[in-house]
């Protein structure tokens, strides 16, 4: 099983490490500042108070036998940087680092961590991206301007095949698959569990009660949900 380590205990870094722990996963989590250390002592495997800038105390702690560690430090860019310099010196192999700041996740990319991420923005976007388009269960960003989105049938789609549906024509948006609840009577098709059919043919009846899993530019993705 994969190890972890999280540096860096503030709202973000906790989050991640107990999120973890929640999974059955183990994590290694490091502090500078021990109050933080031990608020999360108890609901991870190991909290350890530590400066992750120091090579030998990490060694001391076993860092470099983690499989992935996340470097959760905002405002203090010398830290991050400090920091994620020396764990690629212990050798970790997975390296992600989050970054409040364009220029920090610049200079965090060139450093050559596996992934930069941007908690506040990408909340911002998800939250946003979920305002436009209210109908849908999950939204995922593919690339700037395309996502795939998960979104409950249209009721004016409910008894049509999905070639008859015109969506791809109509709206440029590709069906990748379709979700199916599994028969509250029967349990059919698979024994009460969920059908995903993730190569649907043109033919395919779609029925009530059906999640589609839509790719396509998020203009055409949202003008397919404000029509529906
Ligand atoms: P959030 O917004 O997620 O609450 P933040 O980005 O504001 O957090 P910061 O306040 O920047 O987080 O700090 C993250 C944590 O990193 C702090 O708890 C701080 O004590 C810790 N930290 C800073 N430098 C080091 C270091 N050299 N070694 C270990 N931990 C450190």
């Amino acid at each position: 099983m994969r190890t972890f380590a999280v540096i860096g205990l503030g709202r973000f870094g906790t989050a991640v490490a107990e999120t973890l722990v929640e999974q059955d996963l183990e994590v290694l989590a490091i502090d500078i500042d021990a109050d933080k250390v031990d608020r999360v002592g108890d609901r991870v495997t190991h909290a350890v108070q530590c400066d992750a800038t120091d090579e030998k105390a990490l060694r001391a702690i076993g860092l470099e036998n983690v499989d992935v560690a996340v470097v959760s430090i905002g405002e203090a860019i010398e830290a991050s940087i400090l920091i994620v310099m020396t764990i690629m010196d212990l050798g970790v192999p997975e390296i992600i680092a989050k970054a409040v700041t364009n220029k920090q996740g610049k200079v965090l990319e060139k450093l050559g961590v596996s992934r930069v991420v941007y908690p506040e923005r990408e909340s911002a976007v998800r939250l946003a991206h979920g305002l436009a388009m209210p109908n849908q269960l999950e939204h995922l960003e593919l690339a700037k301007g395309f996502g795939v989105v998960e979104m409950p049938l249209p009721t004016r789609y409910v008894g049509m095949l999905l070639r008859e549906t015109m969506i791809r024509t109509h709206y440029d948006v590709n069906v990748v698959a379709i979700k199916r609840a599994p028969d509250p009577l029967t349990g059919a098709p698979y024994g009460g569990e969920e059908e995903v059919n993730f190569n649907p043919s043109p033919d395919d009846l779609l029925k009530e009660g059906d999640v589609l899993l839509l790719i396509g530019h998020e203009h055409d993705l949202q003008r397919l949900q404000e029509e529906t």
